[in-house]
């Protein structure tokens, strides 16, 4: 099968097949195999994957087999093969993080959670392609070469979390992990033509996640439906004790209210995720927000000006976290060493030689505004911006149920357009940053394409602990999808 056959395929979901394993219709074996012949028939040239392994992966696909034979539950993702970003630590297989600085180390334990995967039956397959330390947009800055976008190899899949999404939307696997710390997993999920979730911030153990921005950086699925989304994070949700973020109370409820539709619901056509996005992306949304009003739902237009300084705050606030998460990397403790007379000279030249630029652009930028004299003025002054998006959305959400708008400004970009420019590669995350800022979830569905016959992502963001209903949009905004399917052809309309 050509990995052009595979982009085509509609994948079972992962609901279907982890029926299918626990039914015993499918083995997980069998599951696998499937898997990885797609894998090896397309990733040659979508390059979503960094390691691919196949020996863990048979042992983990051996003993959800063997606990339906003896009539053990194996649990709800039976046999489901799943793709990891590489920044989520998995023990005995490499963890690189897309970045020379952890060539050959291979993490002593598993994130959480992979170890909730695991337990819920799931089988890991690998590790996938990302920008390096989650610093991107587009995956273009890996250390080892992009992945290139599942259905048009001349364009980037998104990032940083690009490996993961092309891995779903090539058909590899039917659920990806991601980390979103200004919009990682849903804006590549948007332009691959997936589901993307960033759940609220405490919701998903951040245990064995690569930190990159400690205060924003969250796990969330990637996923061919929005009930698999929601499957995914029930499995991987909940208290943990290693992570001192983690939520203590219960997780919200996630899958619950897929099928109750929108009626009554208010919804808030959210200006600023509308107005300068492309025309063609702009039209989709209004075209979904339509759907949900012909659905029952109230939309009204909702403006959170605030919105308009997450951009500026972000880049403060995360390469400042940065800064101090990667001064880890010394050349002693993990991965790259490069020799050198004297210690401060090794460390010097390791860091010289294992980051790439824009990790380095990073940790200068988070460096000189966390220190002294400019604390104040920088970091300070973002965190307070903060508080003020914290208080904008309250606003918002004191007179609807959700927000709706675009996931990226854009549909899938040529690889190399941005790659010299930061301000228009960082402009990519426009949408997505305010939710991380707040510690909100938000989610992006696939909506119909763009002028270019390329996928359009549909954002729909909750107030903190609000996934239930944010689920429940989204399932409605997913059939509408379906719907016009059904009824448009093949043709879109530009904008
Ligand atoms: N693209 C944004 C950045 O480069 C967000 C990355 C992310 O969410 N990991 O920082």
């Amino acid at each position: 099968m050509s990995a052009a056959a595979a982009a085509g395929a509609a994948a079972p979901s992962a609901a279907a097949i982890a029926a299918a394993v626990r039914s015993g219709e499918r083995t997980a074996g069998g599951v696998l195999d499937a898997s990885l012949a797609a894998i090896a028939a397309g990733d040659g040239e979508v390059h979503a994957f960094l390691h691919v392994a196949s020996d863990a992966a048979r042992a983990d696909a051996e003993a959800v087999d063997a606990a339906v034979t003896a009539g053990r539950d194996p649990g709800p993702l039976a046999g489901v093969p799943v793709a990891l970003k590489d920044n989520l630590c998995t023990r005995g297989v490499p963890t690189t993080c897309a970045s020379k600085i952890l060539d050959g180390w291979v993490p002593p334990y598993d994130a959480t959670v992979v170890e909730r995967l695991r337990a819920a039956g799931a089988v890991v397959v690998g590790k996938t392609n990302m920008d390096e330390f989650a610093m991107g947009s587009s995956t273009e800055n890996s250390a080892v070469g992009p992945t290139r976008h599942p259905k048009d190899r001349t364009r980037v899949p998104g990032g940083s979390s690009g490996g993961s999404a092309a891995a779903v939307a090539a058909g590899f696997v039917p659920v990806g992990l991601g980390s979103d710390t200004g919009g990682s997993v849903r804006q590549p999920a948007a332009l691959c033509g997936t589901v993307g979730l960033k759940p609220t911030y405490g919701v998903v153990s951040r245990y064995g996640l690569v930190a990159f921005a400690s205060s924003l950086d969250q796990i969330g699925p990637m996923t061919t439906t929005v009930a698999d989304a929601a499957l995914v994070l029930e499995v991987i949700a909940g208290h943990d004790r290693r992570d001192s973020t983690s939520l203590a109370e219960p997780p919200p409820p996630a899958g619950r209210s897929l099928d109750r539709g929108v009626e009554g619901l208010r919804i808030g056509l959210c200006r600023e995720l509308v107005d300068g996005t492309a025309p063609d992306v702009a039209a989709r949304v209004r075209e979904a927000v339509e759907a949900l009003a012909a659905a029952g739902a109230t939309v009204e237009e909702v403006s959170v000006p605030e919105m308009r300084y997450g951009l500026s705050a972000y880049y403060l606030i995360a390469p400042a976290e940065a800064s101090s998460n990667l001064a880890r990397y010394d050349g002693v403790r993990y991965g790259l060493r490069v020799d050198a007379p004297d210690v401060a000279s090794m460390n010097t030249a390791t860091r010289t030689a294992g980051f790439g630029p824009e990790v380095k652009r990073r940790i200068m930028l988070g460096t000189y505004a966390l220190s002294a004299g400019y604390y104040d003025a920088y970091y300070g002054k973002a965190q307070r911006v903060r508080t003020l998006m914290i208080e904008a959305f309250a606003r918002a959400y004191a007179t609807v149920d959700v927000l709706v708008g675009a996931t990226a400004p854009t549909t899938a970009f040529p690889l190399g357009e941005r790659v010299d420019d930061p301000m228009a590669m960082y402009m990519s995350d426009v949408c997505t940053i305010p939710s991380n800022l707040a510690g909100h979830p938000a989610i992006s569905v696939p909506f119909g394409s763009g002028a270019d016959g390329l996928p359009v992502g549909v954002q729909v963001l909750a107030p903190a602990l609000g996934e239930e209903r944010m689920f429940q949009v989204a399932a409605a905004v997913e059939r509408a999808a379906a719907e016009r399917r059904g009824t448009a052809g093949a043709g879109e309309a530009g904008a």
